[in-house]
């Protein structure tokens, strides 16, 4: 039988101490022993299932890290207290000074301003390359390549990722595939692909309410361990703990994941074919005219659809900001960066979410500065939201 995350995150069963049917939260940074030859063991790692100290591990934060793991078909997952926490601890664990990484050119933001501008400090290089060429990535990599980077749906231009082409050049080389699934939770399982790292924040579609900021390391037992390290784990010494209370309110949100997801890729889908016909620049991997929709199809869980983001290039920058602008005056949504909330939100990442990106790259891309990118939200009659939605197209005249 296929591999359904949402059924994996059901079997689960935990109780709190007093039988809630919630786990108990541990509000406790430190814990006690009853022996002090414990305590030294579980120093050395060698003591599975005691707890020392809540940067290292606690209770809740393993309570979600389970939940995630079981949503991603890993042995384990580390949770951290954003998604750049996962992702610079991953890379950080991965990478020495002097090595090198092969990464996606279309990126999240900010994990394309830490490769490129902080992590030259360290001697550490990254070919930003197209990872929907795997010619190119292959040619990329070199004796000093210790990962390939890339998201499973690409932050802000959509490319989908093959990731079991990927994979397989990334096992020919020896060197781990680590996957940004942030745009995709319950579409595509990337371990169940080959990739060997899976990240995402979980500030986006996973908590989904907007308000926490959260990230998970989905990987082996030995590699989650070794980012848990008390002598040189990247995750424990770099300290971007998640506090507890938080790792169980994001745990509660996740009960309800999947049916978030359908009604944001059902009514992301009402959208994306609306608007192409409408003759508008839609870009959305749900659309036959997506260039990644054969490959994602290939790759998903058919019933969770083709995830809630779209973009919509409308020329120029002014008209972008005059049709966001109108929209939020019609609550259609919020002009507002991040994704993933239960109401449908808009930003131009050209100027925002990745304008790290240096402008002649962004052109390089296919970022163009008309370029508006939709979390589409939960709305109840997406035929009621689009009919409301033209007014404000026609208003900057994209439609008549
Ligand atoms: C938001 C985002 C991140 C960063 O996550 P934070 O929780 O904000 O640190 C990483 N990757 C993608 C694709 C994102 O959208």
């Amino acid at each position: 039988m296929a591999f359904n995350p949402a059924d994996k995150i059901q079997d689960l069963q935990y109780f709190g101490e007093f039988g809630g049917v919630n786990p108990s939260i541990s509000d406790s940074s430190t814990y006690t022993f009853l022996s002090a030859k414990t305590m030294f063991d579980t120093f050395e790692g060698n003591t599975e299932g005691c707890y020392l100290y809540s940067r290292h591990s606690s209770p809740s934060n393993l309570y979600l890290g389970e939940a995630l793991a079981a949503m991603e078909g890993t042995e384990t997952a580390n949770v951290t207290a954003s998604g750049m926490g996962a992702i610079t601890a991953v890379i950080l664990q991965l990478c020495n000074a002097g090595d090198h990484m092969v990464s996606s050119r279309t990126i999240y933001g900010g994990t394309y301003a830490f490769m490129k501008n902080f992590l030259p400090k360290f001697n550490i290089g990254t070919s930003f390359v197209d990872t929907t060429d795997l010619e190119k990535v292959e040619k990329s990599i070199t004796e000093q390549t210790k990962l390939i980077y890339c998201e499973t749906i690409s932050n802000p231009l959509l490319e989908v990722t093959d990731i079991k082409g990927l994979s397989a050049i990334a096992k020919k080389h020896n060197i781990p595939l680590v996957v940004d699934n942030t745009f995709s939770p319950l579409t595509v399982a990337p371990a169940k692909l080959g990739a060997d790292v899976v990240i995402n924040s979980l500030t986006k579609f996973i908590n989904g309410s907007s308000d926490a900021v959260g990230g998970v390391v989905c990987g082996t037992t030995e590699f989650c361990l070794s980012l848990k390290d008390v002598n040189n784990g990247a995750g424990m010494l770099l300290g971007s703990t998640m506090d507890s209370l938080r790792a169980a309110s994001i745990l509660k949100n996740m009960r309800t994941l999947h049916i978030r997801i359908k009604k944001h890729s059902d009514n992301a889908m009402y959208l994306a074919k609306n608007l192409e016909q409408a003759g508008l620049k839609v870009v959305y991997p749900g659309l036959k005219s997506h260039p990644g929709h054969e490959t994602l199809k290939k790759q998903m869980n058919p019933e969770y659809g083709f995830g809630g983001m779209l973009t919509l290039d409308v020329g120029s920058l002014e008209k972008a900001n005059r049709l966001m602008e109108l929209m939020q005056e019609k609550n259609l949504g919020y002009l507002a960066v991040s994704l993933g909330f239960y109401k449908t939100l808009f930003s131009a990442p050209g100027s925002s979410t990745s304008s790290e990106i240096p402008i002649e790259e962004q052109e390089a891309m296919g970022l163009s500065n008309g370029l508006i990118r939709f979390s589409i939200g939960l709305d109840n009659d997406m035929k009621r939201t689009f009919e409301m939605m033209k007014s404000c197209f026609k208003k900057v005249g994209l439609m008549h």
